[in-house]
């Protein structure tokens, strides 16, 4: 009997935060927050997740930053305004409303 175990890492784009100059290939973007948890798998299947690690990255040279927890939280709000920003119709005001009560 064969068992295949693994590990393997699934990532998530959680959205843009903010323009910044990237330090590697110098273009200015907004940056895309993820979150990767990596799991050992069975036969491919994902089953127990060992770490995850959450950073912001360029999305020109794929260069990123490792945020702390802290960080990551206060990114988390403002990726997720941006996501539905882009993804819906949402008026500068609203925007700008909706901004400033993360701050
Ligand atoms: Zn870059």
């Amino acid at each position: 009997m064969i068992f295949i175990f693994g590990y393997q890492p699934l990532s998530k784009n959680l959205g843009p935060v903010q323009e910044i100059k990237c330090p590697n290939c110098h273009h200015e973007k907004h940056w895309i927050l993820r979150s990767t948890t990596y799991f050992v798998s069975f036969f491919f299947l994902p089953l127990l997740p060992l770490k995850k690690r959450m950073e912001k990255t360029c999305p020109v040279c794929g260069f990123s930053q490792t945020l702390t927890r802290e960080e990551y939280k206060t990114h988390e709000n403002l990726a997720k305004l941006n996501k539905e920003a882009l993804r819906t119709d949402m008026n500068t005001e609203e925007y700008e409303k909706r901004l400033s009560k993360l701050t």
